[in-house]
């Protein structure tokens, strides 16, 4: 199956004058492969080109004639030689099967713009699918007769009849300010005191929505969705804005909920994944252009599968293999050292933060996290010179690269402005990250995601002894963060990386040592170097969850609350990678 997909947000005929239907050779010969037509984008009639997939032969010439880069043709796989479930119109992005809603927490896995937040919407009746035919309504006895003899076919013959009730748990929580008002007790008020405690909202209940961070905002919004009375739940990304703790917590909360009805959790934070999930479906295809939904695996299986990039049924390839090593180091590690510092003092009115001296290796990834507000980013600030310590200094000056946890797009400029377009950069940072395709839009034009991938690769080009990374993978996908801590190892390979972030997996793949921050957010903060074994074992004792090593990938592992691995590991105290 042919494909043409058109992002009518990118085309621009003004700048193209149609060169793709100019220089179309089934055009040329006389046919209408594309033809121009009104269309009607973001609420403007346009001209824009429309593409027949009867007529192309997919010789790709369109995509390279158009400089907006609007156009992909892709050729389906052929396990895909089946009915769509949606398309958003003709070229417009489609998508191929469904998840399964069936009891306990069904995690959804796979990069950005590939259909999972489509799924959720049909499957909590926002969206009723269209089987790919954009030209006339379809009945629901076509959809039902699509799944019969699957755990869809129930499902869909209540969604058919309005007979299932929903809880929706959107992606964006920021969107909450625009459509709820006034203070958040009001909005909580029939949510559970445990739950408020549990998620740490106390302190928020008297503050007005308007005022509120993303992981307050996220945590209000998950309160809400747990309180309600629901035949099953859709979260999606339940973990973005919150710290590593917090994760854990909300993790256990989903958890919970799914002893008495499903839950849908779409995630890239693979850790949280993995301790949430009993059942993974994988979306594959091309961002934007067509996703395709596997069959369910294990929690095991799915993530195993997941990063060996192939998916076995289909026949596919759907990524780059991630390995993890096989070592994990218990001692620090011997490396150069960089700089020393000696105990680093910082007080402000309400909070203080001490930091234990040690030093910084050379070519090392030190790995730097703990709860929000315990003084990870005023330790980086330190480093990075915009602050000084009370008490306390490092041995030598430094010269240091820092990446921000809140990245400013109020840059007035392209893209290209801000990225080196030197052929050694281009290699190394714009096409694993995928820059090339944002280098003419305009900075202030960016998503979070997008944003983020620019301000890393901007970071790692400049001549710097220390790469301080704050947060590098906020906004990214799965595919995205594991990119990005490729690069950031190869990056440490001649200079020293510093990351601090909430993603294990992450953090685990990429440190070379920990350091861990712990103590009483807002009030006061400790921070401590030590092994990455000892570090995560310092924090998960702190969570009250366990790792065991996945043997089959190297990868650290979710025990379940309660099994025996868990109870074996608490018992012996290993938390991370016990035995
Ligand atoms: Fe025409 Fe298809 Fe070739 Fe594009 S890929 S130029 S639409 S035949």
């Amino acid at each position: 199956m042919r494909l043409a997909v058109i992002d009518y947000d990118l085309c621009n005929p003004a700048k193209t004058n149609y060169a793709c239907k100019r220089f179309c050779p089934v055009n040329r010969k006389g046919e209408e492969c594309i033809r121009i037509e009104e269309k009607l984008v973001n609420g403007v009639k346009k001209q824009l080109p429309v593409i027949d997939e009867k007529l192309c032969i997919g010789c790709g010439i369109c995509i390279k004639k158009c400089s907006q880069r609007a156009i992909s043709i892709v050729n389906t796989p052929e396990a895909l030689e089946e009915t769509p479930i949606h398309r958003f119109g003709q070229n417009g992005f489609v998508l191929f099967r469904l998840p399964i809603p069936v009891m306990g927490v069904i995690g959804l896995l796979g990069p950005n713009g590939i259909g999972k937040t489509t799924a959720l919407r049909i499957l909590s009746g926002e969206i009723k699918p269209n089987l790919g035919c954009f030209d006339r309504d379809v009945e629901w006895k076509d959809i039902i007769t699509m799944h019969r003899g699957n755990e869809l076919q129930t499902y869909l013959e209540k969604l058919s009849k309005e007979e299932i009730k929903t809880v929706y748990k959107p992606q964006q929580v920021d969107k909450i300010k625009k459509v709820c008002k006034g203070v958040v007790k009001e909005l909580l008020e029939d949510v559970d005191k445990s739950i408020i405690d549990r998620l740490e909202l106390k302190n928020c209940l008297d503050r007005n929505i308007a005022d509120l961070s993303g992981g307050e905002l996220q945590r209000v919004a998950i309160a809400k969705a747990v309180s309600k009375k629901a035949d099953i739940y859709y979260f999606d990304e339940p973990s973005s804005y919150l710290d590593v703790r917090q994760r854990m917590n909300v993790a256990k909360i989903i958890r919970e909920l799914s002893q008495k009805s499903p839950v849908m959790v779409v995630e890239h934070d693979l850790a949280t994944l993995d301790f949430l999930a009993d059942r993974i479906h994988i979306f594959y295809g091309v961002p934007s252009v067509f996703g395709a939904v596997s069959k369910p695996y294990s929690t095991l299986n799915g993530i195993n599968t997941f990063l060996s990039g192939y998916i076995r049924e289909d026949n596919i390839r759907i990524r780059e293999k991630t390995v993890f090593s096989s070592t994990v180091s218990e001692n620090v590690i011997k490396k150069p050292v960089l700089t020393e510092f000696t105990d680093l003092k910082k007080r402000f009115k309400t909070f203080e933060l001490n930091i234990k001296s040690d030093k910084i290796y050379k070519n090392e990834v030190l790995g730097i996290f703990g709860a929000n507000a315990l003084g990870k980013t005023t330790f980086a600030r330190i480093l990075a010179g915009e602050t000084t310590a009370d008490s306390g200094e490092l041995d030598k000056k430094i010269k240091i690269s820092y990446k921000p946890q809140y990245i400013s797009s109020d840059f007035k400029g392209k893209v290209e402005e801000v990225v080196q377009s030197k052929q050694e950069f281009k290699q190394k940072y714009m096409e694993p990250l995928e820059l090339t395709k944002l280098l003419e839009k305009n900075i202030s034009d960016l998503s979070g995601g997008e944003l983020q991938r620019v301000a890393i690769a901007s970071c790692l080009a400049k001549n710097a002894d220390v790469y301080l990374l704050d947060e590098p993978s906020a906004y990214l996908d799965v595919d995205q963060r594991l990119t990005v801590a490729k690069i950031l190892k190869t990056r440490s390979e001649n200079s020293s990386v510093l990351v601090i972030d909430h993603d294990l997996l992450f953090l685990s793949y990429l440190s070379d040592r920990a350091m861990v921050f712990t103590g009483i957010p807002g009030k006061i903060g400790k921070a401590e170097c030590m092994s990455v074994k000892d570090g995560f074992n310092t924090f998960l004792k702190e969570v009250g969850v366990t790792f065991r090593k996945d043997v089959e990938t190297n990868r650290p592992r979710a025990n379940k609350l309660g099994s025996q691995k868990d109870t074996k590991q608490k018992e012996s105290g290993e938390y991370y990678l016990g035995a």
